[in-house]
């Protein structure tokens, strides 16, 4: 039996409705911007795993840097031990990560990156004797799964069994060019009126919303109302972190600061589940005492696992070497051209680019899960192309070492797409 058949014995998968899901396709092999499936089809990596991959799938120089780590040291305890993978990786993260960004705290999933994150927040205040128990986020923003994650996502059209349970969360509307007094006025009232602790944010890019796009200037008003009333900063750089957007954080399109980074996904380069959240020294030094419960009691098993970090350093070197910066022009100037393309076309509502990411909107309703999506990926599927589309967003987030002929083939298959709208 192959494996897509064996697969519905026991597997329960995420996001999936069983009773009326396509049976799941049963990958084997990766390499670069390519996945084969059980029956020798071949497929184009169009968001590189869910924007994990991507200095390419199974990357050599990744590999070599996994497997000498696995023969060295494989697993340590973090509290009480610490090892050279975790410190190296510390150092690497400094040079890069927005300024003032001063401490390192290890997880193990982009969720659990958020989750630390507001904790943290809600601790530091805690700390200092004030109790702040609202949280702030972005409508349609998407943090994770866990509790504290999924109540600062806005996309919450599946957690109705859950909301009962939720942070206490207020919300604004992400700022664009038109609707900033709006959202300042908003964002005002919330800290007035609240004890605000921190404010969760996908900074420029809300990837499950289905990339959406805001403005740098009206984020810079928010963070800096937020700084002024000590409302902890948390940029949720889970996708947008190491290059995406072109630079190697979004946050670094802007100059007032996070004082919280949470990453993941491309941390590791899709070799292994990691996540980082860092601090700044403010934030740290608000659990210094001699009173050992200001400390931060929170910890994973697999922290700093030091496989990760390996894969993470590895990854880091890549991101900094010319051939992945030049691969992040190209795409970004092969994006730029194929919008200009496209943006016109009766089919398309709005088309956006950033970086790597390019996301249309069509020009039709449409349910995230319905029928029409589903044609879509199967329409891509069968152009040779894994595309997932959000809705009615069809988006591309390739792996940067993709080829100009295979970017092409994405594109046709985008085109071609409009006609089934
Ligand atoms: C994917 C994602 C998460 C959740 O990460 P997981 O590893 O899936 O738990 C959180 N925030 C953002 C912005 C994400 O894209």
């Amino acid at each position: 039996m192959n494996i897509s058949k064996r697969d519905q014995n026991h597997i329960w998968h995420p996001l999936t409705q069983h009773q009326t899901a396509a049976p799941p396709i049963g990958i084997v092999k990766a390499k670069e911007a390519l996945l084969w499936d059980e029956d020798g089809r071949q497929y184009i990596d169009g968001i590189a795993s869910w924007y994990t991959a991507m200095y390419g799938h199974c990357n050599d120089h990744i590999i070599a840097a996994v497997s000498e780590q696995m023969r060295q040291l494989d697993l340590v305890v973090f509290t009480g031990f610490t090892h050279e993978p975790a410190v190296q990786l510390s150092e690497k993260l400094m040079a890069i990560l927005p300024s003032q960004q001063q401490k390192i705290f290890f997880n193990d999933n982009g969720s659990t990156a958020v989750e630390a994150g507001i904790k943290m927040a809600l601790q530091y205040h805690f700390n200092k004797g004030d109790k702040r128990n609202t949280l702030i986020a972005f409508e349609d923003g998407f943090h994770g799964d866990t509790f504290g994650a999924m109540s600062a996502s806005g996309l919450s059209v599946y957690n109705g069994p859950f909301e009962d349970f939720f942070l206490k969360v207020d919300r604004i509307p992400t700022p664009q060019k038109h609707n900033l007094q709006a959202v300042l006025t908003k964002l005002k009232t919330i800290i007035d009126e609240n004890d605000c602790a921190g404010f969760v944010y996908e900074p420029l890019v809300q990837g499950a919303a289905g990339m959406k796009f805001h403005d740098a200037n009206g984020l810079e008003e928010v963070l800096q109302l937020c700084k002024e009333n000590d409302v902890v900063c948390i940029a949720d750089e889970v996708m947008t972190g190491f290059g995406k957007t072109g630079k190697h954080f979004a946050s670094l399109y802007l100059e007032t600061q996070p004082d919280i980074v949470c990453l993941s996904k491309a941390l590791t380069a899709g070799m292994v589940p990691m996540s980082i959240t860092s601090c700044t020294q403010k934030v740290f030094d608000a659990f210094l005492d001699n009173d050992i419960a200001k400390g931060f009691f929170h910890a994973h098993t697999y922290s700093a696992n030091p496989i990760g970090c390996a894969a993470a350093i590895a990854g880091i070197d890549l991101l900094l070497s010319d051939e992945i910066q030049n691969d992040i022009s190209r795409i970004q100037s092969a994006h730029q051209s194929f919008l200009k393309k496209i943006k016109n076309h009766p089919k398309v509502a709005n088309a956006r680019t950033i970086g790597v990411i390019l996301a249309i909107d069509l020009a039709t309703e449409m349910e995230r899960y319905g029928d029409l999506r589903n044609q879509l990926f199967n329409h891509f599927m069968e152009s040779g192309v894994c595309l997932r589309p959000l809705g009615n967003t069809v988006y591309v987030l390739p792996p940067y070492v993709i080829t100009n002929e295979q970017l092409n083939q994405i594109y046709q298959a985008v085109e071609t797409s409009f006609n089934l709208v």
